[in-house]
């Protein structure tokens, strides 16, 4: 479903910045991906590129067979409202929403009314184990906490690919587990996962392992996923 060729990527400035470099990826529906590195290596911005969110400059990068070079902001949305879920280190709630709310919030920009997207957002926060939070706000949740809500909140659009940048990086080994739980979960049900990662034991949860280096892929290997819990 993701196929990228020769795709290159440069931040321009005064000393440009050349981040990817002739990657090719291809990634199949219902894949379970990581992707590691150094800090600066570009995983981000590869899963930038990958979520729509930034553009990039040489080579191709089809997503269901549909080239995605150029589009306009409004173009990229719907593509991204319907196939895209993401999750993000910093859990990327808003504050003066509760859980409840922030689930809701995709469907809400959807024009789904209150009361049905609501009901919508308590199903998923039961479906990641947090449905007697729902009225709780942000500063009243743990990490992990807030972190299952946001996947609750990345699911509630019914996305075909999960793309997760540092999911555990605020989160103890206790936490991370859950949260690598149920990401594996979420994949099991056919859910395509791309996580970016500088963590050993949570790449080692996935099924394929890729590594950036300078830009470039340096290794991309199949891995037998260690379902023993994680520790860091
Ligand atoms: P990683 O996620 O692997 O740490 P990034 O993709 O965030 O790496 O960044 C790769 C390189 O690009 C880094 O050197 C970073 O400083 C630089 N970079 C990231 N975003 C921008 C930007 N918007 N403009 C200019 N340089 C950037
Ligand atoms: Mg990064």
């Amino acid at each position: 479903m993701i196929h990228l060729e020769k795709l290159n990527k440069t931040y321009p400035g005064v000393q440009p910045l050349h981040v990817l470099k002739d990657i090719d990826l291809s990634i199949e529906q219902g894949e379970y991906v990581s992707i590691m590195g150094a800090s600066g290596s570009g995983k981000s911005t590869l899963l930038n590129v990958l979520g729509i969110l930034d553009d990039y400059d040489t080579g191709r990068y089809m997503l269901d067979d549909k080239l995605i070079a150029g589009l306009s902001e409004k173009k990229a949305a719907v593509y991204r409202n319907k196939m895209i879920g993401f999750v993000f280190q910093s859990f990327n709630l808003i504050s003066f929403k509760n859980a409840m709310e922030n689930v809701a919030l995709p469907l809400f920009y959807k024009g789904v009314a209150r009361k049905k997207r609501n009901q919508l957002a308590l199903d998923y926060l039961e479906k990641v184990g947090l449905k007697e939070w729902w009225h709780h706000y942000p500063n009243e949740l743990s990490g992990g906490q807030k972190q299952r809500i946001s996947i609750a909140r990345a699911l509630i659009s019914q996305p075909r690919i999960i793309l997760a940048d540092e999911p555990t990086g605020a989160l103890d080994s206790h936490t991370t587990d859950e949260v690598i739980q149920l990401l594996s979960e979420v994949n099991a049900e056919g859910i395509t996962m791309i996580i970016v990662t500088h963590e050993k034991s949570v790449a080692e949860k996935t099924k394929r392992i890729i590594h950036l280096k300078d830009g470039f892929i340096e290794s991309d290997t199949i891995n037998v996923p260690n379902l023993a819990t994680c520790s860091k």
